[in-house]
């Protein structure tokens, strides 16, 4: 048996944290540390890739300290191919959720937790990583496959779509590592038999430089460039013009000018979700970004990248 990878619990309740670390141990991991906050939880992880290891990271989706999508952009940047599974209570469909989905998050447990969840969160992580170790060298091996022996090629489509709920045409010739009309016909004899329903299009973002869809969105803040950010509320006080944060406002007086904070709306406005630096301070409605690619490592601005269409397939019995 190969030793297993290291694990990165971030997680601010200790309960959790140990109950997490008693399963991972149950699944033979024994490298596990385990942060409560983002800022500590940041140089962990980078320490750990400094020693050149690929820690899967289990993420808490709310956290004191610092965002969610702060800290996943952060490690991103550290390790492109970061595996991070994000932990939470709230709704898959919350768009926030949706989001870091969209972004990158890796996979998805459910809390309550429950150990069979993450058992088999762990195991599609090991098959897939074992996938990807082999895949230059099993580029050249299935390109030449096509050709002479198909059945090759059709077993690892099939690898690809057991471990995904939807994915397009294009990223499937990505992860294969090149195109080909055989991968259609597979694909079309798959939905004769049942196994996965055609979508329709999906637009894809594509790297403009090596035009992989394997990207990902980087956020920072728009002052510093920092991607350490939270999301908090904002106090603004009429009478002196003081904007901070709400925290800020012990016993309700204004830390600027000391007087007592009366009447919302006429007094003092409220301004929710606004991104506070945790760098620099500053304080923004939105935050900047920029997309990565997670093959060649490009930066692109959304004026800047290409969008791809295929088909989009929806795995139902594979
Ligand atoms: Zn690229
Ligand atoms: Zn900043
Ligand atoms: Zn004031």
């Amino acid at each position: 048996m190969s030793s297993k990878d290291d694990v990165l619990i971030i997680e601010d309740s200790p309960a959790i944290g140990m109950l997490l670390k008693n399963y991972l141990e149950k699944l033979g991991y024994t490298q596990i540390r385990t942060c409560t906050n983002g800022s500590t939880a940041i140089e962990t992880f980078k320490e750990l890739v400094n020693l050149e290891k690929h820690p899967i990271v289990l993420l808490d989706y709310m956290l004191p300290d610092m965002d969610a999508r702060s800290i996943l952009t952060q490690m991103l940047e550290v390790q492109p191919n970061a595996r991070v599974v994000l932990e939470t209570a709230t709704e898959k469909d919350d768009e926030g959720i949706k989001e870091l989905i969209r972004l990158g998050v890796y996979q998805y447990l459910e809390k309550p937790i429950r150990f069979e969840n993450l058992k088999s969160i762990f195991e599609t992580i090991e098959k897939e990583q074992s996938f990807f170790e082999k895949e230059s060298e099993q580029v050249k091996i299935l390109k030449e496959a096509a050709e002479e022996d198909q059945i090759k090629l059709y077993d690892h489509i099939d690898f690809i779509l057991k471990s995904a709920k939807q994915i397009s045409l294009n990223f499937i010739e990505q992860l294969i590592g090149f195109s080909d009309k055989s991968i259609v016909l597979h694909l079309n004899e798959l939905e004769k038999q049942g196994k996965i329903i055609t979508l329709g299009d999906k637009k894809e973002i594509a790297c403009n430089q090596c035009d992989s869809v394997k990207t990902t969105q980087i956020f920072y803040c728009p002052s510093c460039k920092s991607s350490n950010f939270r999301l908090g509320k904002l106090v603004e006080h009429y009478d002196c013009g003081n904007i901070s944060e709400e925290s800020t406002y012990k016993n309700d007086k204004c830390p600027n000018c000391d007087k007592e904070i009366k009447a919302l709306g006429v007094d003092y406005r409220l301004m929710q979700n606004h991104y506070i630096c945790n760098n620099c301070s500053e304080f923004f409605p939105e935050i900047s970004t920029y997309y990565l690619c997670l093959k060649c490592e490009n930066k692109f601005k959304l004026e800047e990248v290409r969008w791809k269409t295929s088909k989009n397939f929806k795995v139902v019995n594979m």
